[in-house]
């Protein structure tokens, strides 16, 4: 009978930047596969670099692996804390005669190890005795040679096809402090000797990667085959990077974005960070679905940033009240209706969901629509208000259009209406039907509000492609557009009560969410997370 076969997978970061929706990718198939075959997942950081990383990474790291709802209990690890242990794997490999220290520059090694159609050629230090070699190694942990000038390479084959087996450095010399380990270490494991060992001391059993390191798995097999005892070793499995349209998603360019000024952190509602994502109004639920619904393959392949916005739809549709703000707010006087009369309109919270109950909107003469929901001399199939036409208010009443004043300049100050008081809900004529139903709030309760508009980073469909190049021709590409902040939107009292990081319907305009770092009850600030047209589902409709 086969033996049942335990799992246990890792979730690895390096702690170099912020996680992006690439990373839930990872997340969700490392955590994901633990869960369903009742196994285990650890959180590990890949912090061998001390030159690169930071607490600040190693916290926002953690913050949002919970954020997108998984567990990792007790078993957080730092490739650091096995330090010690790396050592002496590496003091083993030099005791077999299977690692030496090389004197040659980066550059010669570089030179050294050929290319795809050259073999590589021997370093002159290939051949030094174990003695020597375990003298040197232990010199260069005590710190008696400057940086850089020395390293440890494992003696393979400097004319195997695969350039990763030619003699590749697996300790290097950096007189940096590292984030965890201060001053203790002056030597640092390369990561493709780290993480192997790493994932056999936790005992891993599947060490899941993207396929940049399919290349690296002799490597990967060649060192758990020398050092590893343990009957059961891990295995590398890759699958493709996300890659997503209209962003880019590479760690060294989202760190560009920041340094550079497009966006005003790794935080930036625009950012494809889990933490923007999270600012802008994006749930785990939707994050999570649109994971499993992408899937995972070995074949690299773009997803359209479209479908993501769906999965964002499909989740707020049920929960998130609807309520109406008026982002372009002009002036609409009732002029058949009561100056000093005030009335309570009933509003339902949610049509898709009845257990959200209702709540109430005050009504008076003077109201707000937007300006484009009003036109002066339309073409034929216009429904919303122009002269002598009439629409619904949402609801409450069917006003009609008298009059416009404007100012000297032909900006429309006021649009003069009369209403029928009959057509309210309940009313004789409630059932009255016009073609255009407007959003709007009244004078009398409306409040301030600033609302920032958002749009793709990058102009480009294309860009996702091209993210795995290292130049960056990307900024020619970046959307002068990608935001704009609107400071006199008028939107309904009830949106006083809302806290930071709450979601809503605006009516007719798309889902916003409250900002997480500049909303407060006296200054409004939402963000809008998308509009409501799903190009998604119309292009799914259409393949049908
Ligand atoms: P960089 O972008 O700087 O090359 P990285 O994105 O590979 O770095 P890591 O911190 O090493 O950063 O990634 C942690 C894990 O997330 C790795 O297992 C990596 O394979 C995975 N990962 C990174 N980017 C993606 C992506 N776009 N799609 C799926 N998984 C990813
Ligand atoms: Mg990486």
């Amino acid at each position: 009978m086969e033996k049942v076969k335990r799992v246990h997978t890792r979730f690895p970061p390096e702690p170099n930047g912020y996680l992006h929706i690439g990373h839930a990718k990872s997340i969700c198939l490392n955590f994901g596969i633990a869960q369903e075959f009742n196994g285990l997942c650890n959180l590990r950081f890949d912090d061998t670099n001390p030159s690169k990383e930071d607490v600040e990474y190693v916290e926002s790291i953690k913050e949002d692996v919970k954020w997108l709802g998984f567990s990792w209990d007790d078993r957080l690890y730092y490739a650091s804390d096995y330090f010690e242990q790396l050592y002496e794997f590496a003091v083993k490999l030099i005791k077999k005669g299977k690692a030496y220290v090389c004197d040659l520059s980066a550059e010669e090694i570089r030179e050294y190890r050929g290319t795809l159609t050259q073999p590589g050629k021997d370093s002159p230090y290939r051949n030094r005795s174990i003695e020597e070699n375990l003298e040197l190694f232990e010199n260069m942990r005590k710190g008696l040679y400057p940086s850089g000038s020395r390293v440890l390479r494992a003696k393979i084959d400097m004319s195997s096809p695969n350039l990763n087996m030619r003699d590749p450095v697996i300790y290097r010399i950096m007189h940096e402090t590292h984030h965890r380990t201060g001053d203790k270490w002056c030597i640092y494991p390369m990561y493709d000797f780290a993480h192997p060992l790493s994932d056999a001391l936790e005992r891993i059993t599947h060490s899941i990667c993207t396929m940049e390191f399919e290349d690296h798995r002799p490597l990967y097999d060649w060192f758990i085959e020398q050092l590893i005892d343990d009957e059961d070793k891990p295995k590398q499995i890759e699958f493709a990077r996300l890659e997503l349209t209209n962003t880019v998603m590479s760690k060294r360019k989202l760190r560009l974005l920041v340094e550079k000024g497009f966006v005003q952190g790794w935080d930036d509602p625009r950012m494809p960070t889990i933490s923007g994502l999270r600012r802008r109004g994006f749930t785990p639920e939707a994050i999570r679905d649109f994971c499993n619904r992408i899937g995972v393959a070995k074949a690299n392949s773009v997803v359209d940033i479209a479908l993501l916005e769906h999965c964002l739809r499909e989740d707020l549709n049920s929960k998130a009240p609807r309520v109406m703000a008026v982002l372009d707010p002009v002036k609409v006087v009732i002029l058949n209706y009561p100056e000093d009369k005030e009335e309570i309109i009933i509003a339902e919270n949610n049509p898709e969901n009845p257990a959200a109950g209702t709540r109430t909107l005050k009504f008076s003469r003077v109201i707000y629509i937007e300006r484009d929901d009003f036109m002066e001399n339309p073409p034929s199939k216009y429904f919303r208000l122009s002269p002598g036409k009439e629409v619904r208010l949402k609801y409450a009443y069917i006003i009609k259009c008298e009059n416009v004043i404007k100012d000297t300049n032909g900006e429309i100050l006021e649009i003069h209406c009369t209403y029928d008081p009959e057509t309210k809900s309940g009313g004789s004529a409630a059932n009255r039907k016009v073609k255009g139903t407007l959003h709007w709030v009244s004078a009398s309760e409306a409040v301030k509000a600033e609302i920032r508009l958002y749009d793709y980073l990058i102009n480009s469909e294309q860009q996702a492609d091209e993210d795995q190049t290292e130049n960056d021709e990307f900024l020619t590409k970046i959307n002068p557009n990608s935001l704009s902040i609107l400071k006199n939107c008028l939107v309904e009292s009830s949106l006083c009560k809302a806290l930071p990081g709450d979601k809503f319907q605006f009516l007719r305009q798309g889902y916003f969410c409250a900002d997480l770092k500049d909303h407060s009850p006296d200054h409004l600030v939402f963000n809008r997370i998308v509009g409501l047209r799903d190009s998604w589902s119309k292009i799914n409709k259409q393949q049908k």
